[in-house]
């Protein structure tokens, strides 16, 4: 089979590799769609993100290696032995992160907290490839009323269901959120479903602004030319919002807003209300703590990072269930679709430079007979 091998940072090659062949307890899926996040493309652009070192090393150590791709979905192509409750032919995803089943914490039920796990596409090769071996037990079975492009998309909007679950938005409850990338966006989406009163964004693209709208928020602020501080106390009767997601901070070399936007979500959010930190921000970040104590604000970070950040099943079978109830709409998220493994490269482009490129959803790759080729 065809899988993308990374030779060096920002030298990635579509390579004939050895078909995977399951083993008792394994199945190998053919992959339909595939999608790379921010951190990902940086990390194989050669950016010094989440995993930079390891990888580095390992480059120099083992030499190429296959990488990345844990956000897919895919169909059962071959089970192993032992295999059950799933069938050739179904409609899959996985969640990237594989416990041991060894160890004290897996053997009492806490496996996401297993201290010997394995990422899928970082420790093991991941869905950049026409083919994936993954143990059974990781594998989620889809409803075949989602296509492969929203199956694809369900991993940032299980983040983005534990986001709005830590929260606990009460009946009508305001809620605001930094940032329209596609945090932000399933945020609104989410906050409209789940509760709020009123429901307020800011972002600095207008296209972004006017397609929160349509997704139900009551109030869009330009963050170029609006206050959205102001707006959101205007709409609250002075007194600031309940909730803030704040998703737009990270790394400034990503297009990402540093620890502005906290600074702004400390504005926003109402005395003893809630700020939710969905943008993953550097260890050592600075925050405004003492405006933070002054205004007894909860800081709530939900499951996140590349260990903490996958979603339990139920959270994915959720996450489904709002696609193709029509409740999450994650088609008008979806901006670029490329068919093919040599398209990779240009999907990383247009992820890591969204704003330029104008996509919301990370550019998406469709394989095998999705593609066409
Ligand atoms: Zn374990």
């Amino acid at each position: 089979m065809r899988a993308c091998v990374l030779h060096d940072f920002g030298d990635l090659r579509v390579e004939e590799v050895p078909d995977p062949v399951p083993g008792p307890g394994e199945v190998v899926i053919d992959v339909a769609c595939v999608q790379l996040s921010v951190t990902e493309c940086a990390l194989l652009a050669g950016e010094d993100v989440y995993g930079h070192a390891a990888v580095s090393e390992r480059l120099d150590r083992d030499g190429p290696q296959r990488l990345l791709g844990h956000e897919f979905c895919g169909r059962v192509r071959e089970l192993g032995a032992g295999v059950e409750g799933l069938e050739v032919g179904d409609l899959v995803t996985s969640i990237e992160l594989i416990p041991c089943g060894r160890c004290t914490a897996c053997r009492n039920g806490f496996r996401f907290e297993c201290p010997s796990y394995e990422v899928l596409g970082f420790h093991r090769p991941g869905a950049l490839a026409e083919r994936l071996l993954v143990p059974a037990e990781v594998v989620v079975r889809l409803p075949d009323a989602l296509s492969i492009q929203e199956g694809a998309a369900l991993q940032p909007l299980s983040a983005a269901v534990m986001a709005h679950t830590v929260a606990q938005v009460r009946p009508g409850e305001s809620v605001a959120v930094i940032g329209g990338g596609v945090m932000g966006l399933l945020a609104v989406q989410l906050a409209r479903i789940g509760n709020a009163g009123l429901v307020a964004l800011t972002t600095r693209d207008p296209r972004k602004l006017e397609l929160a709208r349509e997704l139900g928020a009551d109030v869009v602020v330009s963050a170029v030319d609006g206050d959205a501080t102001a707006a959101v106390a205007e709409a609250t009767g002075g007194l600031g919002a309940d909730v803030v997601f704040e998703t737009a901070g990270g790394a400034t070399s990503l297009g990402l807003s540093g620890t502005a936007t906290l600074d702004q979500a400390v504005e926003m959010v109402r005395r003893g209300g809630r700020i939710v930190e969905v943008g993953v921000l550097p260890a050592r970040a600075e925050a405004p703590l003492g405006a933070m104590r002054e205004k007894y604000v909860t800081f709530l970070n939900p499951p996140s990072g590349i260990r903490r950040h996958t979603p339990v099943e139920h959270t994915l079978d959720w996450a489904a269930r709002l696609v193709v109830d029509g409740r999450v709409d994650l088609t008008s998220l979806i901006t670029h679709e490329l068919e093919g493994l040599d398209a990779v490269p240009e999907a990383i482009r247009i992820t890591v430079d969204k704003a330029s490129s104008g996509a919301i959803n990370p550019a998406q790759i469709l394989l095998g007979a999705a593609s066409g080729a």
